[in-house]
């Protein structure tokens, strides 16, 4: 793909970028650039550029903002000890971005001018890039939408690419500390057949209101079950989850409604190199429910890439609770595996980063 590059006059100031890298939050800063690409049925993808960050400009029948075709990844770049900026398993992101896409029936954009398009961008915007400590990262937003002025129902035939950055500080404020989960049993967000698989925009619409269910009932997140039979546990809002057992197995609900996380794929990966099986199966509320009451169940945690590993507390109902399993840490030692090899502290055994710059 070639891409052009229109550097922007109006760059953040040193003065201004420091500060902001000292407390990114997540977010709220964007850097200073931004890579966009067109589609259309004759053209393929055409027009690839890098351009100054701004506002866009649509037209009020933009066909995203009425039916909502759309889709979107999250990723980061990490800064290693020697300067030089890496990202996790960019080539799944890709994949994933373009399975949604087919979901969605927006055009597929290849895998290597995905990674090229996220690379060009950090490249021009790497001082954007912060320091590892603290678990620092610069997060990277591709996201794909229906941009055609129509208002008739069909898949669009004018399809804009683009990817923004912002920096982002860790998940966790003073420290990781177990999220608390509400159970909805009124909301589900997918069903059979629908795009529950897919990383679409809709997905998190529907999930608002149950999180604004677990909110009122004092829970940091919310649980999903299944839609069909309201027994089998899905997953949170935006992570997936994992039942740690006695005797070091580890379960994982299977694939096929929930969105299949990167985080997930790679924490099964060093859990079996760590010596801890992972089942992915159906896992339903009730064996959450006897497991922790027995004993049987000893950890439960989430992940996703913007909090990476997350323990989980008590699971509470509309009448009920399970309290958190006692926990032996193996949350801990993943997620410790798992960003030491993501800030390029421990040797990449998986070949799982990518260098950008
Ligand atoms: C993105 C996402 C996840 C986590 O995926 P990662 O690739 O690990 O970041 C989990 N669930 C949902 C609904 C998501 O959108």
């Amino acid at each position: 793909m070639q891409i052009s590059t229109t550097r922007s006059t109006e760059t953040v100031s040193d003065e201004r970028l420091a500060e902001v890298l000292a407390d990114p939050g997540f977010g709220v800063h964007f850097t200073d650039h931004m890579f966009r690409v067109e589609w259309t049925p004759d053209a393929g993808w055409h027009g690839a550029r890098i351009e100054p960050y701004g506002p866009l400009t649509l037209d009020p029948a933009t066909a995203v903002l009425h039916y909502a075709q759309e889709t979107f990844e999250g990723m980061k770049a990490y800064r290693h000890a020697d300067g030089s900026v890496w990202s996790f398993r960019p080539e799944e992101n890709a994949a994933r971005m373009a399975r949604s896409s087919q979901r969605l029936a927006l055009p597929v954009l290849e895998v290597d001018d995905f990674v090229q398009a996220v690379q060009a961008l950090v490249e021009v915007d790497e001082r954007w890039v912060p320091d590892p400590a603290g678990e620092k990262s610069l997060y990277l937003r591709p996201f794909m939408f229906a941009s055609e002025a129509f208002l008739g129902v069909r898949p669009a035939q004018h399809v804009t690419f683009m990817v923004i950055a912002s920096p982002a500080g860790s998940y966790f404020k003073g420290g990781v500390h177990p999220v608390s989960l509400w159970l909805t049993e009124e909301y589900t967000r997918a069903g059979r057949g629908g795009m529950g698989a897919a990383k679409t925009g809709g997905n998190y619409a529907s999930s608002l209101v149950a999180q604004q269910e677990a909110t009122a009932h004092g829970c940091d997140q919310v649980v999903f079950l299944d839609a069909q039979e309201g027994k089998y546990v899905e997953e949170l809002g935006g992570m997936n989850m994992y039942f740690v057992h006695a005797d070091g197995r580890i379960v994982t609900p299977e694939t096929g409604t929930i969105l299949e996380g990167i985080t997930r794929a790679s924490i099964k990966e060093l859990a079996e190199k760590l010596g801890h099986p992972v089942e992915e199966r159906k896992f339903s509320i009730q064996e959450w429910k006897d497991g922790v009451a027995s004993g049987e169940i000893t950890e439960i945690f989430a992940c996703g890439t913007a909090a990476v590993v997350t323990p989980v507390g008590a699971l509470r109902w509309d009448g009920g609770e399970v309290a958190t399993p006692e926990g032996g840490g193996l949350w801990s030692r993943l997620r410790q595996a798992l960003v030491d090899v993501q800030y390029g502290r421990a040797a990449d055994d998986f070949g799982w980063m990518k260098r950008l710059v």
